[in-house]
Formats: structure tokens, C-alpha cells, sequence
């Protein structure tokens, strides 16, 4: 069994994305081809967002809007502690802070609480001045957009989703991708979807904001490539994995419903003995992940074993939450600071799940848990 299984999605979707790649192959447009541009305007349909600028990966999704809106040296940006290290890492990269945030315990997501409490924090010490807030769609569960842009509208604080896992959910009729000033996504294979090799978008419905992305993507060009304006990246797609993108994103909102489908079969048979990810009325998750919580590390290394044992992946995402990871021990988090998120890093395991998985796979799946 596969945890994410890409190789039936490519025997689903082989003919569309083999006569992708040799089309650009034939027209020999490698960057910035025809179906770079398409893809961004199904994207934006998708999505309901005006712009769609597509990126090298999701790391510079997210850190190309840091960039347009000149985060750096003394800027706090809050953050979630609980997600993969790229959320925080791009805020560094800037220059600025990340400030971390505790998670909400039923959603796994950024708890509005703790971030209005770690805001109170940066302003009392008076050290940093609070910019932004980057909020995650963990799992594929969108964050709680209408309390955070709350917060931030009356702290006058910017909001980047960083939907790199939240594509395809939505809160009532509005797409992820699509909450606060701007989104990053990441297509990254493993991804709900995923290209062929790293790539990443960021959507936005400011005209200014999207030239300003556009010019960093390609060096900070001004009026044509060689006129510099700015310091840029080099932060394209490329036209291979724009072709591998749009048949994977027309099969999507099939997949999509299969991966709810089997998230609800999960549910019937685990919720007795095992918490879940909660989804809140009116919340959809993409169920990129679909991530249980165990009664701590013991017995999810006992059940991860005997999944294995019966031949069944899992995953811990993630282990550790980023305020006691090595690279920010010099800001002196301790354990029991955020004590929320680091209950859910000793906890959560992430079983199996794709657009394509079977009632037998997720069947062997709740037996190998309920009974290993
Ligand atoms: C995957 C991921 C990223 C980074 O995306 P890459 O395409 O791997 O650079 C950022 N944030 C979250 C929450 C992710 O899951």
C-alpha cells in the first residue's frame, strides 16, 4: 500500500499528461511557455482569486509577498508552531521574527487566542513591531480566517495564507487559496496537487501586489529582463511542470471528492478510539493529510509498527514544533510555552490517503489500527 499513491494517478491520468510534456517538448518553450500562462488562469478560476503568479516552489510563494511588501529586520510575523518549517523559514529569511503560535486543539490549526495573546506579548516588550500573520491550512483544513483577518484588521496586520496543504478546501463557498491579502500554494509531489518536481504559486487580488510578484520572480525586472528594479529571485515554473499541472488539476475536483469520501469512511470506523481533525460547521478540508491523534509517542510508535508490519506507510507530521527546533533555540522558547502544539507533535500520525485509495486499502487500514 502506498501512503500517496502517485503512480495510479498516473495510470489514471497517463494519455492527458504524456501528451503535455511532449508538446512542450516539441515547441521546445521551456520557461515561461503557453501552458504556464494557462495554468495560472485556471488557477485563478479555481480559486475565485483576480491573479495568480506560478513560482518555482511553494517556499517562494511564500516568500515572495514578504518580499513585495518589504518585511525585514525588526518585523514580527506570527506563525503557527505547529506546520512544516518553510512557514517560518522564509519570515527568517526576510530578516524579520517569526513569532510562534499555539494551536487550536480541535482543528490543529493557528488558535485565534494564543495569536491575540502573542501579539499583546511583542507589543509589551516593545522590541519588535508587529507586521503580519502567516496562518496555515494544516492538513488541508482551512485555518479560522474569519477570527484571524478580525485580529489582523484591527491590529492593522497583513494575512498570508499559506495554503502549500490547503488546496481544494474551502470555508462555505470561498476556495482556499483565496483568504487574507495574499495565498501561497505548493505543488509539490506529495501535495493534493502535486506536479512532477518543486512548484508553487501565489494568488492575490492586488493588481499591484501581482506586478510586484511577477517582477521578483525574474530578477526584480522592470519594463523587460534587462532593466533591473529591484532584487529579485529567479522563481519560475517551469513549462514541464505547468503541462503535468493541468490535467492533474482538471482530474481534481474528482480526486477531491474521493479523498472526502474515504475521509469519511476513516471517521465512521475511528472516531470511537481515536480523536480526529475536527473540521468546524460550514470548514471543508481538501483532506490532503488525513492525520489521527494517538494517546501519545508510545503507542504511536506501537501502531505505526504494526502498520507496518502489515505493510501500511504512516507519517508524523511533524514531530517537533518549530519553537523547539535547534535553529530557533536562540530565542529561548521552552517547553510548555505553546502547550497545545506540542501535545499534537507527541500525538498525531497521518495514515494513508490519496484521490484514489480503496474501500479494501482503508478497510485494512482501521483493522491494522483497531486491532494492532
Ligand atoms: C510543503 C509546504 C511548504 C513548502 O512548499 P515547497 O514547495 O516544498 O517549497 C510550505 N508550507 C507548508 C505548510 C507546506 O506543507
Amino acid at each position: 500500500m502506498e501512503f500517496n499513491d502517485l503512480a495510479a494517478q498516473y495510470r489514471h491520468l497517463k494519455k492527458e499528461i504524456d501528451e503535455g510534456i511532449a508538446q512542450v517538448i516539441e515547441g521546445c518553450h521551456f520557461i515561461s511557455g503557453p501552458q504556464v500562462e494557462q495554468l495560472e488562469q485556471e488557477l485563478c478560476q479555481f480559486t475565485g482569486r483576480k491573479y495568480c503568479v506560478s513560482t518555482s516552489n511553494g517556499t517562494d510563494a511564500l516568500r515572495m509577498p514578504l518580499m513585495a511588501m518589504g518585511v525585514g529586520p525588526g518585523d514580527a510575523v506570527f506563525v503557527p508552531a505547529f506546520t512544516f518549517y518553510a512557514t517560518a523559514e522564509v519570515v527568517s529569511l526576510c530578516g524579520a521574527t517569526p513569532v510562534f503560535v499555539d494551536s487550536d486543539e480541535a482543528t490543529f490549526n493557528m488558535s485565534p487566542a494564543s495569536l491575540e495573546e502573542q501579539i499583546a506579548r511583542v507589543k509589551r516588550e516593545g522590541k519588535l513591531s508587529p507586521r503580519g500573520v502567516v496562518a496555515v491550512d494544516l492538513f488541508g483544513l482551512p485555518a479560522d480566517y474569519p477570527a484571524i483577518s478580525a485580529i489582523c484588521q484591527r491590529e492593522g496586520l497583513f494575512l498570508m495564507e499559506d495554503g502549500a496543504q490547503g488546496f481544494g478546501g474551502r470555508i462555505g463557498e470561498q476556495e482556499a487559496c483565496s483568504f487574507g491579502d495574499v495565498s501561497a500554494t505548493s505543488f509539490f509531489p506529495a501535495k493534493a496537487l502535486g506536479c512532477y518536481g518543486d512548484g508553487g504559486a501565489v494568488f492575490t487580488d492586488d493588481e499591484e501586489m501581482c506586478r510586484t510578484l511577477q517582477s521578483i520572480r525574474v530578477h526584480g525586472k522592470g519594463s523587460f529582463k534587462y532593466e533591473n528594479v529591484r532584487v529579485g529571485l529567479n522563481a519560475r515554473l517551469d513549462t514541464l511542470q505547468a503541462a503535468v499541472l493541468l490535467p492533474k488539476l482538471h482530474a481534481f475536483p474528482k480526486e477531491n471528492e474521493h479523498r472526502r469520501w474515504a475521509a469519511a469512511r476513516y471517521a465512521e470506523r475511528l472516531s470511537g478510539r481515536f480523536q480526529l481533525q475536527q473540521e468546524p460547521e460550514g470548514y471543508y478540508s481538501s483532506f490532503g493529510y488525513y492525520t489521527i491523534l494517538t494517546g501519545g509517542p508510545e503507542e504511536r510508535e506501537r501502531l505505526q509498527d504494526a502498520l507496518k508490519a502489515r505493510g501500511i506507510p504512516t507519517m508524523v507530521y511533524y514531530p517537533c514544533p518549530l519553537h523547539l527546533q535547534k535553529v530557533y533555540l536562540p530565542f529561548g522558547y521552552r517547553r510548555g510555552d505553546l502547550p497545545v502544539c506540542e501535545s499534537l507533535a507527541g500525538r498525531v500520525l497521518s495514515l494513508p490517503m490519496h484521490g484514489y485509495i480503496t474501500e479494501e486499502e482503508i478497510g485494512q487500514v482501521y483493522d491494522a489500527l483497531l486491532n494492532g
